[in-house]
C-alpha cells in the first residue's frame, strides 16, 4: 500500500491540518506540532489532542501515515554546549508532543557542525541526542533525514545515517526519510531508471530499507551535486517525473508516508493524483 501526502499547515488547529490533507485526496501528511521558527511553544492541551485524535479517526489517518517535522531551530550536533543542551531539551518536547497526539515518528534534520568540530565528533553527538530523547519518550521513532549538504548540515551522506544508526542503542526506535531533492542536491542521481537502480542500491547497502521510515518526494531547483537545497514541483526542476514514477511503482516504499514538500500547493492535488495514478497495479497472488 502506498501512502501519498503532503506537509500540510496546521494553522487554525492541529485537526485542520488532517482536514487539508482530506482535502488533498491525500493518504499521508506530514504537518508541524509547534511552530517551525520558535523555540518554545505552550504545551498541547487536552482539547488539541482530542480534536486531533478525533479527525485523525474520522478521516481515516493512521500513525503510519503522518510524518511529523520538528523545528528548523534545533541542531542536535551543536558544537556548543549549551546550545546543544537548548536543542535536546526541544527535541524532547518535539517527540513527547507527538506521542501525545498518538503519533509514532518524527522527522528531522540531523544537525551541525558549524565549522567548529569535525564530522565525526558531531555524528556522535547526534546519536547521543537522539539516545537522550529515546530514553525520555515512548513509542515515537526518530527519523533522521538526509540532506542536501548545505553549509555545514550533516546527512548529505547516506554513510551519514548509518554512522548516526550505528550509535543509536535502541535501533527498533531510529529510521530514515530520504529527500530526493536533498540526495539529488547531494550527488546521488535519480534522473534515469538505472540511476535510480544506482542510488537505491547504494542506500541498500549503506542504510537498509528496514530502517526507511517516510520519503520526501520532491523534484529539484537546485543543481546535481550542488549541495544546495531549493525545492520544485515534480517534473518541473532539475531531476524530471522518472524517480517518482520508479518509487510509486515498486514496493521497497510501500507503507510508508510519501511526502510532497513542493513549491506550489495549489497543485498538490493534481501532484496526488498523479502519484497514485503511476501505483503498479497488483497482479493477483
Ligand atoms: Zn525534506
Ligand atoms: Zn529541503
Amino acid at each position: 500500500m502506498k501512502y501519498i501526502g503532503a506537509h500540510v499547515s496546521a494553522s487554525g488547529g492541529l485537526d485542520q491540518a488532517i482536514i487539508r490533507a482530506y482535502e488533498l485526496e491525500a493518504t499521508a501528511l506530514a504537518l508541524f506540532t509547534k511552530n517551525q521558527r520558535q523555540w518554545k511553544a505552550a504545551p498541547l492541551t487536552d482539547e488539541v489532542i482530542a480534536n486531533f485524535r478525533s479527525a485523525c479517526e474520522q478521516y481515516g489517518y493512521r500513525p503510519q501515515q503522518i510524518l511529523p517535522h520538528d523545528s528548523y531551530l534545533i541542531n542536535l550536533g551543536h558544537p556548543v554546549e549549551e546550545a546543544l543542551q537548548k536543542s535536546r531539551e526541544a527535541f524532547i518536547d518535539e517527540m513527547y508532543r507527538c506521542q501525545q497526539l498518538g503519533l509514532t515518528l518524527l522527522n528531522f534534520h540531523p544537525g551541525s557542525h558549524l565549522m567548529q568540530i569535525d564530522e565525526d565528533a558531531c555524528l556522535a553527538r547526534i546519536a547521543e541526542s537522539i539516545n537522550i530523547a529515546l530514553d525520555s519518550t515512548q513509542g515515537v521513532t526518530a527519523v533522521i533525514e538526509n540532506t542536501a549538504g548545505q553549509g555545514s548540515n550533516l546527512g548529505y551522506k547516506f554513510e551519514h545515517l548509518a554512522t548516526i544508526i550505528d550509535g543509536v542503542e535502541d535501533k527498533t526506535r531510529v529510521g530514515v526519510c530520504i529527500d530526493t531533492c536533498h540526495a539529488f542536491a547531494a550527488g546521488y542521481d535519480l534522473r534515469t531508471k538505472e540511476d535510480c537502480e544506482k542510488t537505491f542500491a547504494c542506500f541498500e547497502r549503506t542504510v537498509g530499507f528496514k530502517y526507511l521510515r517516510g520519503m520526501h518526494l520532491n523534484d529539484a531547483k537546485s543543481e546535481f551535486g550542488s549541495r544546495v537545497d531549493r525545492h520544485n514541483s515534480l517534473g518541473m526542476g532539475n531531476i524530471g517525473k522518472t524517480p517518482f514514477s520508479y518509487i510509486m511503482a515498486d514496493d521497497r516504499f510501500n507503507d510508508i508516508p510519501l511526502v510532497l514538500e513542493t513549491t506550489n500547493p495549489d497543485i498538490w492535488k493534481d501532484e496526488i493524483a498523479w502519484l497514485k495514478s503511476q501505483q503498479r497495479v497488483e497482479e493477483p497472488a
